[in-house]
């Protein structure tokens, strides 16, 4: 179990997620980003519009994902 953070994934807070994966932390961050703007929460409507951005462009946002999954791999394990 590796942990990252919101703001580790571009977002706006210290939130820390959990995951086998970094797929699995990606995953917890886009969940994190809609509940926080559907709360209401506009400082994360620009990490939420870039994340949207990821999904429609999958081959431009591959080097952010390589990016956070070398962090991810390069964390200790806790
Ligand atoms: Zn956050």
């Amino acid at each position: 179990m590796k942990t990252m953070t919101c703001q580790d994934l571009g977002g706006p807070c210290d939130l820390a997620h959990s995951g086998e994966s970094a797929d699995e932390i990606i995953k917890a961050q886009d969940q994190h980003l809609k509940e926080r703007v559907n709360a209401g929460d506009d400082a994360h409507a620009p990490a939420r519009d870039d994340m949207k951005g990821r999904w429609r462009h999958p081959m431009k946002s591959m080097s952010w994902y390589n990016g956070v999954r070398k962090r991810f791999a390069a964390l200790p394990e806790r």
